[in-house]
């Protein structure tokens, strides 16, 4: 007992000398983009709700319904009694957005990429990843046993030199990469990866976490440049524009039924809540039929680096790097005393020497708000 407090303590002065400690606030989220934490409210630039519809009416109503229906927990396994008739209806949705053959829902994005890299990369395979690529990622490469190599940022020519390097002599090949980076802002070229992979006879996974419902008219980074970029395996999460909570994969049949035989994070743990299928659905019906909603988050953040002077927004993320881990807290402080909360983003969730100002823009906040804050911002910067 007495050897662990000391183990925590020991651990924790250290990141606390670093500045680098993390606090659970508890934060309740309210219509239409806006948090109360401590009895004060904020307007909120740091939610991955991108379209706002995590507070919206029609997911609302799904929710009640399908509660009322089938009540509010999974029960099971997909694979014993969880596979809710919704599941159906929603992979069916997530693969026609997709224009994709088959869909597989999983219980996050999480453990969809710790379920998804092991089951098509194992022992004497190899991964290629993009240096920036989400934690979950690297979990599921390292769970994998797969040789992992990683390429610089968004850099095709280093990526084409680590295959060169290594793919010879290996099984399988996944070249891994977000379609829009969640700490970054910017997006993969998911057309010259594609072509690269499919030289080499490797298959790419993209991470559309924040591109679904925001980039490619809603459909994800394959669909960016107006025409389908053939993406073998595509995941995402239904946890960030969706408003909901769930990952997926859309794949080809074989890929898909490959992966409810092997991926564990999908076999051996509950299914959703039929409520959080329900809403899902709900929420893909809107992203399929609003192109106006959809298009609002990218113009708003393009309204911000606008105004403050930055290059224009790729995505509905803006990044601003200020170096020190305490420069980007004082920052962050700096703007929720004027009302706006945006998280100071330090390492390991970001390189060192690069915390920042992360900020995300939402189809719910008002033109008069995204301006307010650039202007609170600019005046920060040097
Ligand atoms: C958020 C995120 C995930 C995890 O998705 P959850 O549904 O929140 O578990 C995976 N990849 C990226 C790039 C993300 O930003």
């Amino acid at each position: 007992m007495e050897s662990l407090t000391r183990f925590a303590d020991s651990k924790l002065d250290r990141i606390n000398a670093a500045n680098l400690h993390r606090t659970l606030k508890a934060t309740g989220r309210g219509a239409p983009i806006t948090v109360v934490r401590a009895g004060r409210e904020m307007i909120s630039f740091c939610c991955n709700d991108y379209l706002g519809l995590s507070q919206h009416a029609k997911l609302k109503e799904a929710a009640i319904e399908a509660i009322e229906r089938y009540g509010v927990g999974g029960g099971a396994s997909r694979f014993v009694t969880g596979n809710n008739p919704l599941y159906g209806e929603l992979e069916a949705r997530l693969a026609g957005l997709k224009s994709s053959p088959a869909a597989c829902v999983f219980g996050s994005g999480y453990l969809a990429n710790i379920g998804i890299i092991p089951t098509f990369a194992g022992d004497g395979d190899l991964i290629i990843g993009d240096e920036l690529m989400h934690a979950c990622m690297h979990a599921g490469a390292r769970l994998s046993g797969a040789k992992t190599q990683l390429f610089h940022h968004n850099d095709i020519d280093d990526c084409r030199r680590k295959l060169d390097a290594h793919r010879a002599g290996h099984g399988t090949c996944l070249v891994m990469t977000e379609g829009v980076f969640s700490m970054e802002g910017d997006r993969a070229p998911v057309r010259e990866l594609a072509a690269l992979a499919a030289e080499f006879d490797a298959w790419l996974l993209t991470d559309d976490a924040h591109a679904l419902g925001v980039i490619g008219d809603g459909r994800g980074s394959s669909h960016a440049g107006g025409d389908t970029i053939a993406v073998p395996l595509q995941m995402g999460t239904l946890s960030k524009a969706v408003g909901v909570y769930g990952g997926y994969l859309c794949a080809d049949e074989a890929a898909i039924d490959l992966l409810k035989h092997r991926a564990r994070s999908l076999i051996y743990t509950t299914a959703l809540p039929p409520m959080v299928l329900a809403s899902a659905i709900a929420a893909l019906e809107l992203i399929a039929s609003d192109a106006e909603l959809v298009a609002a988050p990218l113009n708003k953040a393009r309204l911000f680096t606008g105004r403050v002077g930055l290059a224009p927004a790729q995505s509905a993320i803006v990044s601003v790097v200020l170096g020190d881990p305490e420069t980007a807290l004082n920052a962050a402080q700096a703007l929720e005393d004027k009302g706006f909360l945006v998280i100071a983003m330090r390492p390991p969730t970001v390189p060192e020497g690069t915390s920042r100002l992360r900020i995300t823009f939402s189809a719910a906040h008002r033109d008069a708000e995204v301006l307010a804050l650039a202007d609170c911002v600019a005046a920060l910067l040097p």
